[in-house]
């Protein structure tokens, strides 16, 4: 599939001009936004999202979000344009914050998985703002992987996960982000969060204290993790498995370190078969020790949590890319909310 170099700053027009034309045309193309690369179609046109998951092999009941570029857009996708949406989006757009909104009626139910709601969001890159603005429709994105792979941050991921699926691949460079936007339901009398990312609950609680609207998750106080299976139809990412490599996934609190060392001698005292390992690692090292896992390739992941999700998807490339066939994460900070976002996909790629 082409994949051409764009600049993330200043987009040339000219490639922009040809993608807009791919999407208004009714084709796939493969952009750069702040959290990961999206796949996008007309979100307006049915056959073109259909496009999107036949390309991802997405089951039809997982709804995708709309990108537009101004609010202006974004309220013409929806019937009834809530308070708190008007607030999220003054606030924080362009940004890695989803609305869910009423749909209006010329949205297709492909793109919202015949919900009676469509997720919006306006991304916070000058090449997705381009390429939405000369478009001239919304474009439904979801990340442009093959479902429940982990997402793409870097143009190279989109080719190596969608192969030759999609027409055009927009290379603007890694993803600031590096994980997916936080998703809101704005459709209640609360303000609630179907999945958190790097934006977080205090910060989207003060946005709204000026209206009086509370901020809530949709599962358990802190992050859940284990969604119950009656939200899989609300919010489809956070029932499955998702974001996951190939490789099995053990996610272990770093005061662990010395079970998980245990456990991995004993793998090894079996004649368990070799299996190549990734540690993702912030405080601990498992080579430390005498004890048969000298085969484990350690990262070392960044200690803050911005930096660390910038990381976490190339991170987990690597270890498939490697053929690892065990990945070894160490769990972030409990009680942090700056780890939110991060510690809901880790949670969701051990499963
Ligand atoms: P992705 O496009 O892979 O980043 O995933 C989009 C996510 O947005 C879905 O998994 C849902 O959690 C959420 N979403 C999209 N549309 C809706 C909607 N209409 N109602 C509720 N959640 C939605
Ligand atoms: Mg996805």
């Amino acid at each position: 599939m082409p994949v051409v170099r764009i600049d993330p700053q200043h987009p040339e027009p000219e490639l922009i001009e040809q993608a807009a034309a791919l999407l208004r045309a009714g084709q796939l193309v493969a952009f750069p936004t702040e959290t990961v690369y999206g796949l996008g179609a007309n979100a307006l046109d049915p056959e073109a999202v259909a496009r999107i998951y036949a390309a991802k092999g997405r089951p039809a009941w997982n709804p995708v979000i709309a990108h537009v570029p101004s609010i202006v857009a974004a309220r013409e996708l929806s019937r009834a344009w809530p308070a708190s949406a008007e607030q999220l989006a003054t606030h924080f757009w362009p940004g890695p914050l989803t609305l869910v909104v009423p749909k209006a009626a010329h949205v297709p139910e492909i793109s919202t998985a015949g919900l009676d709601a469509v997720a919006v969001r306006m991304p916070d890159h000058a090449v997705a703002l381009a390429l939405l603005t000369a478009a001239g429709v919304p474009v439904a994105a979801p990340s442009a992987n093959r479902f429940t792979q982990v997402s793409p941050t870097t143009a190279a991921h989109v080719v190596q996960s969608l192969g030759d699926r999609v027409p055009l691949v927009l290379d603007g460079g890694p993803c600031a982000v590096g994980i997916e936007s936080t998703v809101v339901d704005c459709t209640g009398d609360d303000v609630v969060i179907l999945r958190p990312g790097m934006l977080g609950r205090e910060s989207l609680q003060a946005a709204l204290e000026e209206i009086g609207v509370f901020v809530k998750f949709a599962t358990r106080p802190a992050v859940a993790h284990d969604a119950t299976p009656d939200m899989a139809p609300r919010s489809p990412g956070m029932a499955d498995r998702h974001y996951a490599p190939k490789a099995e996934v053990w996610l272990f609190d770093g005061a662990q370190a010395n079970e998980v060392q245990d456990a991995l001698a004993k793998r090894a005292r079996d004649g368990t078969p070799g299996v190549r390992m990734h540690a993702l690692l912030r405080s601990v090292s498992l080579a430390s020790h005498d004890n048969h896992v000298a085969s484990v390739t350690e990262v070392r992941m960044p200690d803050d949590a911005s930096q660390y999700a910038r990381a976490l998807y190339a991170a987990l490339h690597d270890a498939d890319a490697a053929g690892a066939g065990l990945v070894l994460i160490e769990a972030p900070p409990e009680g942090d909310s700056r780890w939110d976002g991060v510690r809901d996909r880790l949670s969701r790629a051990a499963r």
